[in-house]
């Protein structure tokens, strides 16, 4: 059997897909195979520039990996599974992949097939009468511009559709880890933030806990509570330096720190909880001054390779210590 160039080309990287995911181990699900397509067949693009420096020195793409590149395998369980927005808009761009190199195919096609015509009509003008020929000519001309405008306008549109597809799922996954009051990471990031680190890495985990703040909401009402609620987070995310500062739950915030002792760790602390003390806050309707807010704060030192509960839970303990002793403080767990 004659193989074209095309038939050679299609097959050998149909192969490359398949050493690809041998070698990543991964499943030949459509999002995996969607995904060593468009590195494999755009060696430059961002995506295949995005997994080139995760596998740098030969390592496999893990499913942390592939969770932040955006890929969602449906045979393969997720710990933290997208949400649905997430999920379907990754459905929908590996979709229009497949519908973006349908459209490259065919338009290639199209090409091929006038490339050939051109070829026949050459050598039968060599025969024909000059006036002939010209006519021919002009309606060949015609018909190329025709070709050539429909499929630049199908390859724009194809674009524009990407493009946007791109962006909605962008903000889709930041959507996802952050939290919509106060613009914080929420845990989902936390998690992610940490299970990212070496397990062997040293780091400090701090709680943060707003002061009675149970009393802003009955005097002042809860929409009040939520913009103080903002204005804290904010405050302590300011005043933290390179720490993560992640909304953990209601009125709790919780700090990753990496590559700090404890001593800095409960000056950085401090420093935020003398920030958000140092505030007036105002209620925004009436004027009327809330007064000061404090939070207290507990710490615990640990390594990235335990959970956050265990971690939270000793910095838990802490915390309900510098309530306890007068809360606006900070202490650590020994
Ligand atoms: P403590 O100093 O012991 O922490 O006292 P507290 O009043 O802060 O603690 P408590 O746990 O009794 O109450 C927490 C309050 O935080 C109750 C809840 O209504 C409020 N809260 C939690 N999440 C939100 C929120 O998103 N918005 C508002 N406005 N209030 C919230
Ligand atoms: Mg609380
Ligand atoms: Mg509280």
């Amino acid at each position: 059997m004659k193989v074209s160039t095309a038939e050679t080309e299609a097959f050998s990287l149909y192969e490359a897909i398949g050493a690809f995911l041998a070698i990543h181990r991964l499943s030949a699900d459509p999002a995996y195979y969607a995904l060593a397509h468009e590195i494999l067949s755009h060696p430059d693009g961002a995506l295949a520039r995005a997994v080139a420096v995760r596998t740098d020195g030969g390592v496999r793409l893990t499913q942390q990996d592939m969770a932040e590149l955006g890929v969602l395998a449906r045979t393969q369980p997720h710990d933290t599974p997208a949400r649905p927005a997430e999920d379907a808009l990754v459905a929908q761009l590996t979709m229009q992949l497949g519908d973006f190199s349908e459209t490259v195919r065919s338009i290639h096609a199209e090409t091929s097939d006038f490339g050939r015509d051109l070829i026949a009509t050459a050598a039968a003008m060599r025969q024909a009468d000059p006036a002939s020929t010209r006519n021919y000519i002009s309606e060949l001309t015609a018909a190329m511009i025709e070709r050539v405008r429909q499929a630049e306008a199908r390859l724009a549109a194809a674009e524009q559709e990407s493009e946007a597809l791109r962006s909605a799922l962008a903000d889709a996954r930041s959507d996802a880890r952050q939290d919509p009051l106060t613009e914080l990471a929420n845990r989902r990031a936390f998690d992610e933030a940490l299970s990212a680190l070496a397990p062997h890495t040293p780091v400090i985990f701090a709680l943060c806990d707003i002061d009675h703040f149970k009393r802003v909401n009955d005097q002042f009402g809860h929409a009040v509570g939520d913009r103080v609620l903002r204005a804290v987070g904010q405050t302590i995310a300011a005043e933290s330096g390179s720490a993560l500062v992640a909304r953990y739950g209601g009125e709790e915030f919780a700090l990753l720190l990496v590559g700090v002792d404890m001593d800095t760790a409960t000056g950085i602390v401090d420093r935020a909880r003398s920030a958000v003390a140092a505030r007036r806050f105002r209620s925004r309707a009436t004027d009327a001054p809330i007064g000061v807010v404090t939070i207290s704060a507990g710490l615990a030192a640990g390594t990235a390779g335990e959970t956050r509960e265990v971690l939270c839970a000793r910095a838990d303990a802490a915390l309900y210590q510098a309530k306890a002793a007068g809360r606006n403080q900070v202490l650590s767990a020994v």
